[in-house]
């Protein structure tokens, strides 16, 4: 490693340690050391220093046993002339840096909670949001597990102007990392030039400012460590593991911009440590063996117009983009962009006007392939047409028509819900809804380019037809922008909802002779299996049988595979022999039984990924439900990232369960134990949204207020209380048989 490098970082780490330590000194002095610390709603205390040391800072005092941890890593600052290995030394005088900087960036929240945004987005009186609390880990961290997001550019300091800001972050964007920012070159902060330019910045634009100094650069390497603890299964303490983790899959790496000073070396030295390697435009040494990251450590003086490429290729990340003849940047960075009104050119739906978007299969010679059409007024017309605005307003259908040797009726609405977010990856366009109850906002900087109606059809066009190849072998799409078309096509839309709607509703477990299985979660917890039925929707919610079944088609060899449900061998538990010979193959013999309908005789795998966990209480004889969005304590003394992390990970738990919401109201929800009957405990904030179908759902059980007899946080956090609330209610959880 060159020595200039090591030194520099050696020192820089030598400072920022003793800055905390300073800061831990004052503070106690202030606090106390019983004070709470940590960063806001998170199970993962501070996580670099919790994913490494498997210890959790919970109170103030707790940092000077990580302030001696990290003294004790700090290497000697090299001699003048003494030439030894270097790289060991660096890293871990880097590892020393992010437990020092997070106990400062800890403190600074004891010190100043309002430093930082509370929540996704910036506001205009503070652009920086620091660490990403629970809720926002597991919406955005499941995007670097499912490919949504290969990984992050943690970027330090700014380029000179915003022109070059807005180039690069949209070089970031389209190629969907997201762009975390930290520091500021000579007093230029990038995410002040982004938004001089009008770049929303914030969660759901991927551009995140996380903080003013360096070492925010700590919640960029936290968030790493929490993935691979929250999806990648690495326990906290398994450091190595943790490290190999990000290194394979997250692909990160850090820019710097402008002269790099002692403290910058030591982050780039702590971030070398997972693997992510350094990019400068600076002309700093260089590290080009290959070793801890897979390609070059660090590399400099980089031309800014090649920044970006040259950080994807050191980093070994390979893109695929594919270039939509469209006069708007296209990635899925942008589908959290929206559209707000000053920017808003013109809209669509929303209540504002008539739309609807429709997809509909045809015979393969109804079809002409390529075929985009707009019958109305383009974009570009409606000034000259004398419509008021900006914001003009304009109906709109879009319709759809495939055609495939493949193609099922079945598979209509999956393609149809597609549309959303294909049409928000386009930059400056913001779909909301689907089917009649949608709402198209395009915005003015989009049509300044260029944009147009027909482009949302070639969006459509050229994306069904490349994703979905295997089922869509045409399609041709109109756009109607008059009223009266748009009108007939509302009718025959809702037509022909009624008929999907009605079809679907008839699927159940016993119609169908398959189920499908779903092992996407299987990169991070390899024995999970999902058994996808028409009454029991995946665990994440985001799978339906027909889904799977779409799916298989569309991908014959991937993880949804049609399970065929063989002999039933108990109708209660939902036990199959077609399903216990597929699982037990899937899981690579470590899961013998499944059954669909129960919570206590052989339930299904918890992966990590599920949208709420359900769990027994035996003293009670009932069942609680937690969602993920639920931070506060439930029943069984634990917190929903507690829950997950003791049960997830592919294990069979006899007594908790990860379920959808939409499997709560199913019929089939935990039949074995009674089902929803057995419901004693649920977040507020999940009942109001399953309302409509648990009160449908509990009429059908002939209990219609049973909604007010399942207890939630508001009557009830710890078994006793839920054992009061139901009996001062008469729950009929007390007129069941007891389960044990
Ligand atoms: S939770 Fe189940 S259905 Fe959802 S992605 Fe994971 S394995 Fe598939």
């Amino acid at each position: 490693m060159s020595k200039i490098i090591a030194t520099a970082a050696i020192r820089g780490a030598h400072k920022i340690v003793e800055r905390a330590f300073e800061k831990y000194e004052e503070a106690v002095k202030k606090f106390g050391k019983e004070a709470e610390i940590g960063f806001p709603n998170t199970a993962y205390y501070l996580p670099i220093i919790y994913a490494m040391l498997g210890y959790p800072v919970k109170r103030l005092g707790d940092c000077e046993e990580v302030l001696q941890e990290a003294k004790r890593l700090l290497p000697e600052i090299p001699s003048e002339k003494t030439w030894v290995p270097y790289l060991g030394p660096a890293l871990d005088a880097g590892m020393a840096t992010f437990f020092a900087e997070e106990i400062i960036e800890a403190i600074r929240y004891l010190e100043n909670p309002n430093f930082y945004v509370k929540g996704e987005d910036v506001t205009e009186e503070n652009i920086w949001l620091g660490a990403a609390d629970d809720v926002i880990f597991r919406k955005r961290g499941v995007e670097f597990v499912d490919g949504t997001a290969p990984g992050f550019a943690a970027i330090l300091g700014s380029p000179p102007d915003k022109e070059t800001a807005v180039r690069i972050a949209q070089e970031l964007l389209e190629k969907n990392l997201y762009v975390f920012m930290h520091d500021q070159t000579n007093g230029i902060y990038m995410p002040y030039l982004l938004k001089e330019a009008g770049v929303q910045l914030g969660w759901p634009t991927r551009l995140i400012p996380f903080g003013p100094e360096y070492t925010s650069v700590v919640f960029s390497i936290g968030f790493a460590c929490r993935v691979a603890m929250s999806f990648g299964g690495i326990k906290p303490g398994d450091y190595l593991g943790n490290l190999l983790y990000n290194k394979d899959r997250t692909f990160a790496f850090v820019i710097t911009f402008g002269p790099v000073s002692d403290e910058w070396y030591a982050n780039g030295a702590g971030a070398i440590n997972w693997g992510f390697p350094v990019i400068s435009d600076w002309d700093i040494p260089e590290i080009k063996p290959y070793g801890v990251c897979t390609y070059e450590h660090v590399v400099s003086k980089v031309p800014h117009e090649e920044i970006v490429d040259r950080a994807v290729e050191v980093r070994g990340l390979k893109v695929t983009t594919i270039k939509l003849d469209i006069p708007v940047a296209y990635a899925p960075a942008f589908e959290g962009e929206r559209v707000r009104k000053d920017d808003l050119y013109l809209e669509c739906g929303g209540g504002r006007s008539p739309a609807v978007e429709l997809l509909i299969s045809a015979p393969l010679e109804e079809v002409e392939d390529g075929k985009i059409e707009v019958i109305g007024p383009e974009i570009s017309d409606v000034e000259k047409l004398g419509i008021k605005g900006p914001p003009y307003v304009l109906p709109f259908a879009v319709v759809v028509k495939v055609a495939g040797v493949n193609m099922q009726p079945d598979f209509e609405a999956i393609l149809e819900r597609q549309f959303h977010h294909l049409i928000n990856y386009a930059q400056g366009i913001m779909h909301v809804g689907q089917r009649n109850i949608m709402w198209l906002r395009i915005s003015k900087q989009a049509v300044e380019k260029g944009f147009q109606f027909k482009h949302i059809g070639k969006i459509l066009y050229a994306k069904l037809r490349q994703e979905y190849s295997a089922i869509v072998d045409k399609c041709e799409v109109t756009i109607y922008t008059v009223e009266d078309k748009v009108k007939e096509v509302l009718e025959m839309a809702k037509r022909i909802y009624a008929e999907r709607d009605a079809r679907l509703a008839g699927l159940t477990d016993d119609s169908v002779d398959v189920f499908y299985s779903c092992t996407l979660c299987q990169s991070f917890a390899p024995n999970h299996v999902c058994v996808i039925t028409p009454e029991r929707v995946g665990a994440c919610g985001a799978y339906n049988w027909l889904d799977g079944k779409a799916c298989y088609s569309i991908n014959p060899a991937g993880p949804n595979q049609p399970i065929p449900k063989g002999e039933l061998i108990d109708p209660v538990l939902g036990q199959y022999t077609g399903v216990n010979e597929y699982v037990k193959q899937a899981s690579r013999g470590k899961v013998e039984r499944v059954s669909l309908y129960s919570i206590l005789t052989d339930p299904m795998t918890v992966c990590g990924c599920m949208e709420c966990i359900a769990a027994f209480l035996p003293s009670i004889n009932g069942i609680m439900i937690v969602n993920r969005d639920y931070l506060g304590m439930t029943p069984t003394g634990m917190k929903f990232s507690t829950l997950a992390g003791m049960v997830g990970g592919g294990q069979v738990t006899p007594g908790f369960m990860g379920v959808s919401k939409h499997y709560i109201t199913s019929k089939r929800f935990l039949s074995a134990e009674g089902g929803l009957l057995r419901v004693v405990w649920m977040p507020k904030m999940l009942k109001e949204e399953l309302k409509d179908r648990l009160m449908e759902r509990a009429k059908e059980l002939g209990v219609p207020d049973l909604i007010d007899k399942i207890a939630d946080e508001t009557v009830a956090t710890t078994e006793e209380e839920v054992a009061e609330y139901i009996k001062k209610v008469g729950h009929p959880v007390l007129n069941l048989p007891p389960l044990m």
